[in-house]
């Protein structure tokens, strides 16, 4: 049995990660990372999702495991793709989800992907594992599930916003469950 630490400080994404990761984790334990906080300074998901990784492995010399996420839309380029938590300027999930829906005032391409990197980091060495889950920005929030930009955000083939899916319907599609899919398939290799 090995012990990993989940490198998030983000009480959100410790709940869908534990989730997710519940039973795939077969005899491995999971604990929760309270280090220090790196400087995500790299320019893709893939990049924070190491730095976070490295940050937490090398404060604790246990296989870190991290998640780094955003939502990036057509329209905008990618934006705000790895600056979603602070896209305002501020750590903000309600400033943040609104200064989207008024960048995208008048805009008719709403296209939009959910991605996540998740990051598997231990003496070994370093892996990364991409999930990405389309759709589209609603006009106006829906939904009081989830986070961030949940209730902005409708699944393709969906008509609900994924704030309004229930937890187990979320994780059944969302990035971050198919990045944490494949990273476990990885972890069991690696650890059994
Ligand atoms: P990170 O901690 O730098 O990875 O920040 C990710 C940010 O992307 C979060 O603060 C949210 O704003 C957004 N985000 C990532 N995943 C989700 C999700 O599943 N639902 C809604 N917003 C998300």
């Amino acid at each position: 049995m090995t012990t990993f630490v989940l490198a998030t400080h983000n009480a959100h994404k410790v709940v869908e990660l534990r989730r997710i990761l519940g039973d795939r984790l077969g005899p491995h334990d999971l604990v929760g990372y309270d280090g220090p906080a790196p400087v995500e300074d790299g320019e893709t998901f893939e990049a924070n999702a190491l730095i976070k990784a490295r940050a937490a492995h090398a404060h604790t010399g246990l296989p870190a495991l991290a998640d780094d996420s955003g939502i990036a839309v057509a329209a905008l380029g990618g934006a705000p793709g790895i600056d979603s938590a602070h896209y305002s300027g501020q750590r903000d999930d309600a400033a943040n989800l609104n200064l989207l829906l008024r960048n995208l005032v008048g805009v008719a391409d709403r296209n939009a992907t959910f991605v996540c990197a998740a990051a598997l980091v231990d003496v070994q060495s370093e892996y990364t594992a991409r999930g990405e889950w389309p759709g589209d920005v609603l006009t106006e929030p829906a939904g009081a599930g989830g986070f961030g930009y949940d209730p902005i955000f409708r699944p393709e083939g969906e008509t609900r916003s994924s704030a309004e899916l229930s937890p187990a319907e979320k994780d059944a599609d969302s990035h971050r469950a198919r990045a944490f899919i494949a990273l476990t398939t990885e972890l069991r290799r690696r650890y059994g």
